[in-house]
């Protein structure tokens, strides 16, 4: 043979590999089958868009933590919201959406399901499974939850409110990113698509994007598997791998980030800048109630409301902290920063506060440099007030 053509032989033959801790990084496009009958074998695995070895692995770790028959992944916590609402809705159909759902997830149902002729409608996140029942219409086909908000952090009664759908035919899917698939078991508690965005606690290091949605039975995985398969969707397995390592320490990093930001809420709780501490966690906060009932810990995830002030005294505030980088997004190590008025004033009803809400992500720092950063951020707070 000619030097080319045994370039692109040799090293190729397959072999057994050696038993490693985590599953291997498969990279393929092309499949190659054993012989001539299993070209086109339905039940053979033909093609690397479908997943290889680890992409599989993480489906099936998610959909043992999440209680689901099983798993699909999204190239994006987003997609993990979308994916499921392409696969289950069609022409006509009516949709309802908590008022505080993901603002993206909300933009996809304005812009792309109404140009298909779905009818959108929202309700406010804390309104009663009673009166949310009044709404549900005989075309209605999907109530979207999200619970606690990620910015506003009220908590819905999900178990009624799945048990009112079901009772009337209606799906429900959650983003259940706040919970991680740990602190709350959307499935467990009657919903039937559990999506989150992997991206945040489960990456927990704020470099890889990826999103899950887990479902209750094999018929919905089939929807979910035949749109992802119509659409073109895959995600990398290094991504894939990242994720899975990911999973290993996610109940220990979580039970950090939920105890040092229980920490720093308590503590802001008795700052005279601060209003009110909205963490569900936290005794007395809104939401707090449905929390203790359903949850079994808390994320590092929550805002508060300082005295009114004007925003140049905000942002004086966040500009004074050095261990909180100032950015979207949560989940990582590392403690984040922003002020949510101005997402506030563009989204819908996300309620009213007596001064600027704020957010904050406790990541894994010592909880008492974050409050000493705080408090210094609050001293420039007060100084520019
Ligand atoms: C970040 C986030 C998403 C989207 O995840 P991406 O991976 O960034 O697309 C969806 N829902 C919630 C609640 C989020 O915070």
């Amino acid at each position: 043979m000619k030097d080319e053509t045994r370039l692109i032989r040799s090293g190729a033959e397959p072999r057994p590999l050696a038993r490693t801790v985590n599953p291997p990084i498969q990279r393929a496009s092309t499949v190659i089958l054993p012989d001539a009958a299993s070209l086109y074998d339905p039940d053979q695995v033909s093609y690397g868009r479908a997943g290889l070895s680890v992409r599989n692995a993480l489906c099936e770790a998610i959909a043992i933590m999440e209680g689901a028959a099983g798993t699909r992944l999204y190239p994006s916590g987003l997609a993990a919201m979308t994916g499921p609402l392409l696969a289950l809705l069609k022409t006509a159909d009516d949709i309802l959406v908590c008022d505080h759902v993901y603002r993206p997830t909300r933009l996809f149902s304005d812009r792309m399901l109404r140009r298909f002729g779905v009818s959108v409608r929202y309700f406010p996140q804390t309104l009663s499974p009673e009166a949310l029942a009044d709404l549900v219409r005989p075309e209605t086909r999907v109530i979207v939850l999200e619970s606690p908000g990620s910015l506003t952090f009220e908590v819905q009664d999900v178990p009624a409110i799945a048990a009112m759908a079901r009772a009337r035919g209606v799906l429900t899917l959650m983003d259940n990113t706040w919970g991680a698939g740990l602190l709350f078991k959307p499935i467990e508690h009657g919903v039937d698509v559990s999506a989150q965005a992997l991206t945040k606690y489960v990456g927990g290091h704020s470099d890889v994007f990826m999103g899950s949605a887990s479902v209750r039975d094999g018929a919905l995985l089939k929807a979910l598997e035949a749109s992802e398969h119509d659409i073109g969707w895959s995600v990398s397995p290094e991504d894939a791998y990242l994720m899975l390592r990911g999973l290993r320490t996610l109940p220990t990093r979580l039970e950090r980030h939920g105890r040092s930001g229980l920490e720093v809420a308590a503590w802001l709780a008795s700052q005279p800048e601060v209003l009110e501490v909205i963490h569900p966690a936290l005794p007395g906060s809104r939401g707090h109630a449905i929390w203790a009932s359903d949850f079994t810990g808390a994320c590092g995830l929550f805002g508060f409301v300082l005295r009114p002030a004007p925003e140049a005294a905000v942002h004086a505030l966040l500009d004074a902290l050095t261990l909180f980088g100032l950015g979207f997004s949560w989940g990582g190590h590392e403690s984040l920063a922003i002020n949510v008025d101005p997402q506030r004033k563009r989204g819908a009803a996300l309620g009213d506060y007596a001064g600027p809400l704020m957010r904050l992500h406790i990541g894994l720092e010592a909880p008492e440099d974050l409050i000493a950063d705080l408090r210094a951020g609050l001293d420039a707070f007060n100084a520019a007030a």
